[in-house]
C-alpha cells in the first residue's frame, strides 16, 4: 500500500506479462537427486528463422517433489541455461599445468580410456586377504548426473561393473 493506492494488483499484472506467451515445459532440476519439478518458459513460436529463447524457470507446482519450491540453486537454472561461461567441449589439465587446454572429443575419448586401462591393469584386486575371489577394481570411481537418463545410468552401471569399479554414483531414480 502506497500513498492510499495499493499497487498490487498492477504489480501482479506486470509480473504475469513477463511469461504471458511462452511456451511451458517441464524438465527436472539437474544439480542434485531431489529431482524437484520445474517449469522452463521459452518465447518464439517455433516458425522458420525464429530460434526459441528461454525467458524463465520456475518451481513446478503441480510436481508432487516441490509443489513449486526451488532451493537457490534450482532457482538459478534460468543463469545456468543462459551462461556464456558454460563448457560445451572437453578441456584438459594435464598433470603439473596450471592451466586447462581445449582436447577434441576423440582424443578426450582415448586417453580416458588408455587412463582407466592401465589404471585397472596397474591396481586390479581378484582376491581379499582371505583367498576370497573378489574381482574389484579400487582406484576408479564414477560420479554421474541426475539429469543422466535411466538408459544410460542402466549402462554405466554395466560398464562400470564389469570393470569391477565398487565407487559407483550416478544420482538415478533407477
Ligand atoms: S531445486 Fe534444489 S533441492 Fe530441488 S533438485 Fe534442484 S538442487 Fe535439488
Amino acid at each position: 500500500m502506497l500513498l492510499g493506492f495499493d499497487a498490487r494488483p498492477v504489480l501482479a499484472q506486470a509480473r504475469g506479462l513477463k511469461i504471458a506467451r511462452t511456451t511451458e515445459t517441464r524438465s527436472t532440476c539437474p544439480y542434485c537427486s531431489v529431482s524437484c519439478g520445474v517449469i522452463i518458459h521459452t518465447l518464439g513460436d517455433k516458425a522458420k528463422n525464429v530460434t526459441t529463447q528461454v525467458v524463465h524457470v520456475e518451481g513446478d507446482p503441480d510436481h508432487p517433489i516441490n509443489r513449486g519450491t526451488l532451493c537457490p540453486k534450482g532457482a538459478s537454472l534460468y543463469n545456468e541455461i543462459l551462461n556464456d561461461r558454460r563448457l560445451l567441449k572437453p578441456v584438459v589439465r594435464r598433470p603439473g599445468s596450471d592451466h586447462w587446454e581445449d582436447i577434441s572429443w576423440d582424443q578426450a575419448l582415448t586417453e580416458i580410456a588408455r587412463h582407466i586401462k592401465k589404471t585397472r591393469d596397474d591396481t586390479f584386486i581378484e582376491t581379499d586377504a582371505d583367498g576370497h575371489t573378489v574381482n574389484r577394481c579400487e582406484t576408479i570411481a564414477f560420479n554421474g548426473g541426475c539429469t543422466d537418463t535411466n538408459e544410460l545410468n542402466y549402462l554405466v552401471v554395466k560398464t562400470m561393473r564389469s570393470l569391477g569399479v565398487c565407487y559407483l554414483e550416478n544420482q538415478a531414480r533407477v
